[in-house]
């Protein structure tokens, strides 16, 4: 996990310097992709799933490398065959992990937060899972533990092969000519994140496109069919750790409340979406039928509230940058403080996203995020021994933590002025 911390300290700058890049390039060419909150929720889900993942807060039910010790019937020697490999055994397990996910209501849930954005941009490739708690897909692995790719290989090539997914979110770039027969392009992944009847459940490739095509699950891009993008039952928020947990809920929720007691066991294992037949009549979900006349998800933000919600979005992003270079320092601490950190960067997403979606309950959660600062400020006398760096620190941390409480607040009041008066107008 510290290695992991270190290569993101070099990617995520780059990640945001992209998504920046192509927010101004859509200006540039009078063709904008990226509305500012949305953009600002991807972002945030992608510092909650890397700082999930540096954690290291999932567990794998078979490990990699107990699957090479048994199972392996050769060891490929040479050693840029052993990536090659690597990487293209990576593509296999990743098309059918990623046909299970979207294909099974359980399994749903751990990629809602991927397809929740309705505009597709670079930034929506960083909205991914901090859902999973135990991986049980590392048997899709098993062609290369056959061919003994070592555990090392592996994991230096899977940061690489995800990272590789990243340029494809784009409306900027058109067909690709014969690379569309190769690899996925923008346009093959602009069919997957589509809701057009057409689109819906196609292409699951991640690097290389043969994978549908010998599975059945390919589809083109179709010129009259222009995608829209989302989720039929649309996530209404934009607050990231909600999205990740909303599938589930709902499912809970119908496994409870639905009186057939053999629904209560197969909702699980049906294909996504699928409802008792008694709690969809009772409890209705709201879903998209016509997707050419949907209404994007949106809120009412002032000019002040989208740069504030970038300030907050920029502190969230240093927090993490010291929590990921100083992993090692922090754990010699005390063991538990990453954990700790951890849970302040969750309530921190969680308290902005939620002023973004106008919930007054923001001030709630911001009291909850800054008095759990102020209290590790007061009882260490220290931000995770960053006064090694500059005593200043602590007291800089300390200052926002008040100016975010405070502005919050000034916020949350403003809101419902504004909407008592929408109400009275009404
Ligand atoms: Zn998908
Ligand atoms: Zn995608």
């Amino acid at each position: 996990m510290e290695t992991y911390g270190k290569i993101l300290l070099i990617a995520m700058p780059a990640f945001l310097l992209l998504v920046l890049g192509e927010t101004l390039y859509g200006a540039w060419k009078g063709k904008q992709t990226v509305r500012n909150l949305d953009m600002i929720s991807s972002l945030s889900s992608g510092i909650t799933n890397v700082t999930k993942d540096v954690l290291g807060l999932s567990i794998a039910i078979i490990s990699y490398g107990w699957l090479v010790d048994k199972l392996a019937l050769v060891h490929v020697q040479n050693s840029i065959l052993t990536y090659i490999i690597a990487f293209i055994a990576l593509d296999f397990a990743g098309y059918w992990v990623h046909r299970l996910d979207h294909e099974y209501n359980f399994f749903w849930n751990a990629h809602i937060i991927h397809h929740s954005s309705e505009d597709f941009n670079l930034a929506c490739a960083l909205r991914q899972s901090i859902s999973v708690v135990f991986r049980i897909f590392t048997i899709f692995l098993l062609p290369a533990a056959l061919l003994g790719v070592p555990p090392m290989v592996i994991a230096v090539v899977a940061p690489l092969h995800l990272f590789a997914q990243f340029w494809y979110h784009t409306q900027h770039i058109n067909r690709m000519g014969f690379l569309e027969k190769i690899i996925v392009t923008p346009s093959h992944h602009r069919v997957h994140h589509a809701i057009n009847p057409e689109y819906l459940d196609k292409n699951y490739g991640q690097i290389f496109i043969f994978w549908d095509k010998w599975f059945g699950t390919y589809q083109e891009e179709l010129a009259d069919k222009p995608p829209v993008y989302g989720i039929t039952r649309p996530v209404q928020t934009w607050n990231p750790i909600k999205i990740n947990f909303m599938h589930l809920w709902l499912m809970i929720k119908d496994a409870w409340h639905t009186k057939n007691w053999n629904d209560k066991f197969r909702i699980w294992i049906m294909p996504t979406g699928w409802r008792p037949a008694d709690v969809a009549e009772k409890f209705p979900v709201h879903k998209i039928n016509d997707v050419y006349h949907m209404q994007k998800y949106d809120t009412k933000a002032s000019p002040s509230l989208h740069v504030w919600s970038w300030v907050q979005i920029t502190m969230a992003l240093l927090f993490i940058s010291y929590l990921f270079g100083n992993i090692a320092p922090i754990n010699t601490l005390n063991a538990s403080y990453i954990y700790v950190y951890g849970l302040f960067v969750f309530l921190s997403v969680y308290a902005y996203t939620e002023l973004m979606d106008r919930n007054k309950y923001a001030i709630v959660w911001e009291i909850i995020k800054n008095s759990l600062g102020i209290a590790i400020i007061l009882q260490t006398g220290d931000w995770f021994g960053a006064t090694a760096l500059s005593p200043f620190i602590k007291y800089g941390v300390g200052a926002y933590f008040l100016l975010s409480t405070i502005v919050t607040l000034w916020f949350v009041m403003k809101h419902a002025k504004e909407d008592e008066r929408v109400m009275a107008v009404a």
